[in-house]
């Protein structure tokens, strides 16, 4: 019996968000970024890019955050589709789709994970079947932390932070995630960094064997203990409100707190999943954060979710999950 290949119609990737356990910045460099040496760890929020065949090139973004994120050729999702399209010599337009769960301009990275789900979704519409490094030297050229958007788990970072190598530890980790209702842009608080230090003194930066160690052992104290980012005085310089939800969090149980790459969210550690919902509770009662997520660490990368040979929403797919998250991540509160 022979089998026809059906063309695909619509393929969704689903993406993480992540958050920097240690991010080291160095000195400024000649193109304008910084040295850096972090860790990130890729944790169960996700958004879903969905690309389908259009007439001419399109995005709609879903979601609670919809209004905050531009719905054009700017948006990084459309930059990355675009990037691959040229690259591989595709005349296809898409339209594509953001169901969008991951906070913006937050510090965890959202928009670098759509551009990583656009690049892994369009691939496999378009039938590319790029090569794992060349989708990853794709992803440096959208932007530093798209390439960790495409790998996941924990994973140590240098140059501008997009040269990965795996951290292998053990362990899964529960977080809490203060958000924050006024957005921090990055380049700002990297200005507000250099400005609070002189960068003639600053070091090379190299992560730390205590983070090492830490990871190694699985243990959520001595993570909590490790935890360190040098953007966090610059956070807490332009948003001095962020002190407070770092002490009401260590106040209410938690293991370790710091502020998400460039913030303003928070990030906290916690035992397991009855303290995060404690803490959940702590820190909305309180005022602090006027949003709250949870979720679980490490999850998987970007990844093919469904792969359908009919329009998005209907009926008739032909692929399904090609991979697994590990435990579901907690849901927000
Ligand atoms: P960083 O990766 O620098 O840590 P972040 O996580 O703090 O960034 P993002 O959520 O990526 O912040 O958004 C930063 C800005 O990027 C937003 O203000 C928005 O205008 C723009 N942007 C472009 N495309 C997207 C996208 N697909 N999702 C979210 N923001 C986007």
């Amino acid at each position: 019996m022979s089998s026809v290949a059906v063309p695909l119609q619509c393929v969704t990737a689903r993406v993480p968000a992540k958050v920097n356990l240690e991010l080291m910045v160095g000195p400024l460099r000649p193109d304008g970024f910084h040295h850096l040496a972090t860790v990130f760890q890729a944790v169960g929020l996700h958004d879903d890019v969905s690309v389908e065949p259009a007439e001419e090139w399109g995005i709609t973004i879903n979601g609670p955050y919809a209004h905050l994120v531009p719905a054009d050729g700017s948006n990084l999702a459309m930059r990355a589709a675009r990037l691959l399209a040229g690259e591989a010599g595709i005349d296809v337009p898409v339209h594509i789709t953001i169901d969008k769960d991951i906070p913006v301009a937050a510090g965890m990275a959202g928009g670098s994970a759509d551009a990583a789900g656009a690049l892994l979704a369009c691939d496999g519409l378009w039938g590319v079947w790029s090569s794992k490094t060349a989708l990853e030297e794709l992803a440096a050229q959208l932007g530093s932390d798209v390439p960790f958007a495409l790998l996941g788990g924990t994973a140590m970072g240098s140059g501008r932070g997009d040269q990965l190598a795996p951290v292998l530890g053990r362990g899964r980790y529960t977080w809490v995630f203060a958000l924050s209702d006024v957005g921090l842009s990055t380049p700002e608080v990297y200005a507000e960094c250099d400005r609070l230090r002189p960068s003639r003194r600053v070091p090379e930066p190299t992560p730390s064997a205590a983070m090492m160690t830490a990871l190694r052992s699985g243990d959520a104290v001595s993570l909590g203990r490790a935890l360190s980012n040098d953007l966090q005085p610059a956070a807490l310089s332009l948003q001095p409100r962020l002190e407070e939800v770092l002490r009401t969090g260590m106040d209410n149980g938690a293991l370790g707190g710091i502020v998400s790459g460039s913030g303003p969210t928070v990030a906290f550690l916690v035992d397991d999943t009855e303290r995060s919902l404690d803490l959940a509770v702590a820190l909305t009662a309180s005022g602090v954060a006027p949003a709250v997520k949870r979720a679980v660490g490490p999850v998987r990368g970007a990844r093919i979710i469904t792969a359908a040979s009919g329009p998005r929403g209907s009926f008739g797919s032909t692929g399904h999950e090609t991979g697994h998250a590990g435990p579901a991540g907690l849901r927000s509160s």
